[in-house]
């Protein structure tokens, strides 16, 4: 199948692009700190190909719900790290007698953990710390605090760990993920200087350290998985060996944003009063189903000979708008371009994190998602129709 063939609207998954976010995460943690994991951040993107590609490539599954877990467990992954406020009690227990990581984050998690009666298990717990005050301005969370994790500076983190003691079950690691607004290499500075702080305060011996997700990935001028990995080698090594203790990291967008396309047609152009126009097979509830963000990295694609081209008028405001009938469904301004026109397509990229899997079912169901390899396209999720939606109803 050739590009010019795939059916708008559609992803695009473009292998070599994912391949390559995944080989430089690998070598820069095997320079760094050759004793790592990778968990892939299934909320992040778990199309049922993405996630056999990740774990392909040695990765575990980061899974924050009975559902993921079940979905990890689907798809054969016999590494699994169990994270999230929420987890499920009957996948709690599959987890501690098969081996995950738990990275614990709710009272009643250490009560299954006693009723258990297991001992042989590697549960971490998540530390709910002020990050805020260290890189003022960068967590997600702000001046409200995060709402993960045990807190350091209430002592319910030191709770915690005293509750393992009186089970007889050692705390193997500390989770740390925090969402930032930056995704700054400062913040994991913070977090791998907070790791050794609490092994110092606390006379830990740890078996890994979990920094979670939340990086940069394949984006010009920003970070990217060398430039983290450095910081936290510097960090971490204050206190730590990779000889005793393994580094964790839960990339998700960092992975999987970078290598995805999604491709839409113009199918209309109007002019009203106010606007021109430009109508799309495509919508924001595809590429921004949070309704959060202002810009796309996008391409138009004119459809036509040299001479049709050069006839098209160059126009100062041209309104790309998507196929809902929501009012708000613009995605962007082209300032003095060619005119579009139906036909011609337009290419949102580096939209594969948080739009896949939050895209709602409003008004056309799931589209359809290919695979590029070497120019060559095929289909890896058929579009969804009425058939899938109405699936397991009862009426
Ligand atoms: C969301 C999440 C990640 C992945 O975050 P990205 O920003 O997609 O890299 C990793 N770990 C945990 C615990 C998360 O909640």
């Amino acid at each position: 199948m050739t590009e010019r063939e795939l059916q708008t609207p559609c992803y695009v998954i473009h292998k070599d692009r994912l391949a390559e976010g995944i080989g430089l995460l690998k070598t820069s943690l095997e320079r760094e700190w050759n004793h790592f994991c990778v968990g892939y951040s299934f909320k992040t993107n778990s199309l049922p190909y993405v996630v056999e590609e990740m774990k392909k490539a040695g990765f575990y599954a980061e899974v924050v719900s009975e559902d993921e877990y079940d979905l990890a467990l689907k798809h054969g992954y016999e590494k699994i790290i169990y994270n999230g406020p929420v987890k499920g009690k009957r996948t709690f227990l599959h987890a501690l007698e098969h081996g995950a990581i738990i990275n614990l984050d709710a009272k009643r998690e250490l009560a299954w953990l006693r009723e258990s009666g297991r001992r042989d298990v590697t549960v971490g717990l998540r530390v709910n710390f002020n990050l805020e005050a260290l890189c003022p301005g960068e967590t997600s969370a702000g001046e409200e605090g995060s709402r993960f994790g045990f807190s350091y500076e209430t002592g319910e983190l030191k709770w915690a760990m005293d509750e393992l003691d009186k089970m007889g079950i050692p705390l193997s690691g500390l989770h740390l993920h925090v969402g930032s607004k930056t995704r700054s290499v400062a913040i994991y500075r913070q977090l791998a200087g907070m790791a050794c702080r609490l092994k110092r305060e606390y006379d830990l011996k740890l078996t890994y350290i979990d920094l979670g997700g939340g990086y940069f990935g394949g984006m010009e001028n920003r970070p990217k998985f060398p430039d983290y990995v450095k910081a936290i080698r510097e960090e971490l090594s204050e206190e730590f060996t990779p000889e005793e203790t393994m580094l964790v990291m839960e990339p998700g967008t960092s992975l999987i944003t970078p290598p995805i396309e999604y491709l839409t047609t113009v199918v209309d152009t109007k002019q009203t009063y106010a606007n021109h126009l430009v109508v799309t097979d495509g919508s924001r509830i595809d590429v921004d189903p949070l309704h959060g963000k202002s810009s796309y990295f996008h391409k138009l694609l004119y459809q036509g000979t040299e001479e049709e081209m050069e006839a098209r008028q160059v126009i100062p405001k041209q309104v790309v708008c998507g196929f809902t009938c929501m009012e708000n469904d613009r995605l962007f301004v082209i300032e003095d371009q060619k005119k579009l026109q139906e036909g011609d397509r337009i290419s949102f990229q580096k939209v594969g994190g948080y739009t896949i899997c939050l895209t709602p079912l409003f008004i056309r169901y799931f589209p359809a998602v290919y695979v590029e390899e070497n120019g060559e396209y095929r289909i890896i999720r058929e579009a969804w129709t009425a058939q899938e939606y109405s699936q397991k109803s009862l009426y």
